[in-house]
């Protein structure tokens, strides 16, 4: 049996059921387990921990798949977990004119380094451990026939995958190709996926419930979805009655897309614009523009805590000009996706955002990822997407 032996004391997160083990609580290696094999973890007087897979190269030096003793991790240990997290989807998600879902979101499901997309008739399989990748063909198989999907991309190629040793790894994993791209279906309407290189696993699923959100309060309101990507927040808030959307990213392909999901949708008044949404905010200031209704939905300005002062500037930035640029009675939808700033200081940096522009702003409601993209409490770094929809007074 290979092993890991933790130092004394540090059994504490595991006895806790969080299911990282970091390569400074470990006395010694016993058995010389290869990369990604599962490995017995034991307390310094012997107690059983957990059963994990061995990363040799990151920090994290193994990560649980089960705490209970009996487990065997083998093939049905993956299919019960499967099962458990897709049958979580389906009896909780409104998923009526919605294709594309999260069905795996690694930790949180109980399944560290594996998340699973689905897009309509396809997968996409993203795996970020070295237990991940030593499971990759039993994953695979074990979807196709768990979701009847013929179609299996995989797409590991996370920034995480550089901390765990590993090389990207992408290509179809099953089923040929597509030969076009996708199309799915989020709230009846319609968007385009390129699994290749879209974004993450090619869409913003994570934003589903806020799109929708926006969709029930965009009527009449004159938007700006800043850092729009391909257009989903715009769609969405055409969808429900905006009476224009100026739409602005600084990706010309992704603003091609935007286009495209407009037309898609036929849905008209979108001006899309190619620009630097930090210098487009202080322009539209200059000019005397104003909404009734903002987005700032930035990418990750830090992705760890070290960087978190750095981000703070950024998202303090943007949300005093999104402030000066709301109307008496407009609507701010302001988010933040970086796992190194916590909600409590994204509220602290928009509530300064908001003094500094002499808006007397209120919180109307604290925003989320969507529920499939859930966070297992023993796993609160799972919690990276936090937003406000502020107020700004009549
Ligand atoms: N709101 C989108 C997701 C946004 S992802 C959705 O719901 O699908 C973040 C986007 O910010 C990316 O498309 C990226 O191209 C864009 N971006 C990053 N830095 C930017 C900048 N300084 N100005 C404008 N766009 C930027």
């Amino acid at each position: 049996m290979k092993k890991l032996i933790l130092k004394p004391g540090r059994e504490k997160s595991l006895l806790r059921k969080h299911p990282w083990v970091f390569s400074g609580a470990v006395e010694r290696v016993e058995g010389n387990p290869d990369s990604g094999e599962t490995v017995l973890v034991r307390s310094s007087h012997g107690a059983f921990l957990g059963w994990a897979a061995f990363s040799p190269k990151s920090q994290i030096v193994a990560r649980v798949w089960d705490f209970a003793e009996p487990t065997q991790i083998d093939r049905e240990f993956f299919r019960a977990r499967f099962q458990r997290a897709i049958g979580m989807r389906s009896a909780l998600l409104d998923v009526s004119g919605t294709g594309g879902v999260r069905l795996v979101h690694g930790e949180s499901d109980g399944l560290p380094g594996i998340v699973v997309d689905r897009y309509a008739e396809s997968l996409v399989l993203q795996l970020g451990s070295a237990g991940a990748y030593r499971w990759r063909d039993t994953l695979v198989e074990l979807l196709g026939e768990l979701t009847g999907v013929h179609a299996i991309f995989e797409r590991s190629d996370a920034d995480v995958l550089a901390l765990e040793g590993l090389e990207p790894s992408i290509g179809q994993r099953r089923g040929s190709p597509a030969s076009a791209p996708i199309v799915f279906e989020e709230n009846g309407l319609r968007f385009r996926v390129d699994l290749q290189h879209g974004h993450k696993t090619g869409f913003y699923l994570d934003q589903r419930d806020n799109r929708a959100l926006v969709r029930s309060l965009a009527a009449g309101r004159e938007v700006l979805d800043c850092f729009c990507y391909t257009g989903a927040f715009t769609a969405s808030a055409l969808a429900g009655g905006a009476s224009a959307v100026t739409a602005i990213d600084s990706s010309a392909e992704s603003l091609a897309t935007a286009a495209a999901h407009m037309e898609l949708n036929g849905l008209a008044g979108a001006q899309i614009v190619e620009a630097d949404v930090f210098q487009t905010l202080r322009r539209l200031r200059d000019q005397g523009r104003s909404f009734d209704l903002i987005i700032l939905d930035p990418p990750k300005f830090a992705p760890t805590a070290a960087l978190a002062e750095r981000a703070a500037r950024g998202y303090k930035d943007i949300n005093l000009y999104a402030f000066k640029l709301l109307r008496p009675g407009g609507l701010l939808l302001t988010f933040s996706c970086s796992g190194g700033v916590s909600r409590d200081l994204f509220q602290k940096i928009v509530a300064g955002a908001a003094l500094d522009a002499g808006v007397d702003g209120q919180i109307l409601r604290w925003l989320n990822a969507a529920p499939d993209h859930p966070v297992a409490l023993a796993f609160p770094e799972g919690e990276y997407l936090k937003g406000l929809l502020c107020r700004a007074p009549t």
